[in-house]
């Protein structure tokens, strides 16, 4: 990011990009108490600000904090940013995290920090690379049992089996994995929700141990809006050689097609197609179905 200028929001004040800085005795580094957003903006616009604003700071709940800002002075906070750095098509990071006062597991009193950066992020780009497809390779690490973790929150700790699982498969050629659930079941992509289609219909594992993404849900509408069948269920990787095509889904993935998981092969069909169309006229402000979609 050395390349960046510009400003990032920090606790309140803009401060200069090279100078947003954090102590090396920060509990969210130690600890991982910490949690973020991923957002984009599409012509000055941020998609679903507001629930991306809500699952933040539901996520600090989760990991019992509560970040000083309303959703309403972060809402705010994240437009300043855009616009103080001039962007339009954009990526929106915030981030909470606790402080530094105590080192040790409890940190009862430390400060709750909150930075926002944004950088520019071009909405679409190589259409026809992305109609390829990405490869997918399966995963070792399993997403844990909602016992063992908070799954729905968007925390740090959570990326940690992600980081491993994306860079093995990067390292063997895949653009990243496939992960499984405690149970066997087939999960997530390593930030992207997932979605598979046989005979029409759409078919995607039910959202009881990972993230239910913000897009996920999005395109979950979209679809059912064309009429098409979407299934909820539990999906075990011995379907894949049953299903015809594959997607993934995120704020970053936005609607990518998969054309294989680990030697099994998929197409890119019209379903697919139809997708990423809707989701890229949803995500623009001047779309007229969005109020349809904007929740
Ligand atoms: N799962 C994981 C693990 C993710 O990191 C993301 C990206 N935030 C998603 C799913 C998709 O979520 P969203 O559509 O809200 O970006």
């Amino acid at each position: 990011f050395d390349q960046l200028s510009g400003d990032i929001w920090y606790d309140g004040t803009f401060v200069p990009w090279s100078d947003a800085k954090l102590h090396v005795l920060s509990h969210g580094l130690h600890y991982g108490s910490s949690v973020f957003e991923g957002e984009r903006a599409y012509g000055g616009r941020i998609f679903k600000s507001e629930e991306h604003t809500e699952r933040l700071l539901a996520s600090a709940g989760m990991l019992g904090f509560d970040i000083p800002w309303t959703a309403e002075q972060i809402n705010a906070a994240k437009e300043e940013t855009l616009a103080r750095m001039n962007l339009v098509d954009a990526y929106i990071r915030p981030v909470a995290w606790r402080g530094s006062e105590m080192m040790g597991i409890s940190a009862q009193k430390n400060t709750i920090h909150l930075a926002i950066a944004a950088w520019e992020w071009p909405s679409y780009f190589a259409p026809e690379e992305r109609l390829k497809g990405i490869r997918l390779d399966m995963a070792d690490y399993r997403r844990p049992d909602p016992q063992t973790a908070p799954y729905k929150a968007k925390a740090a700790g959570l990326y940690m089996i992600c980081t491993i699982s994306k860079h093995a498969a990067e390292s063997k050629g895949y653009a990243d994995a496939l992960m499984l659930d405690w149970r066997g079941q087939i999960a997530e992509a390593t930030g992207a929700n997932v979605f598979f289609i046989k005979d029409g219909k759409i078919h995607t594992p039910t959202p009881d141990c990972f993230l239910d993404g913000i897009t996920r849900r999005t395109v979950i509408g979209l679809a059912r809006d064309r009429g098409i069948e979407v299934i909820e269920r539990s999906i075990l990787p011995d379907e894949l050689s049953d299903f015809e095509q594959c997607f993934v889904t995120g704020t970053a993935a936005e609607v990518t097609p998969v054309s294989e998981i680990a030697g099994h092969q998929f197409q890119v069909g019209d379903i697919i197609k139809n997708l990423m169309e809707d989701y890229d006229t949803a995500v623009r402000p001047e779309a007229p179905s969005l109020k349809a979609v904007a929740g």
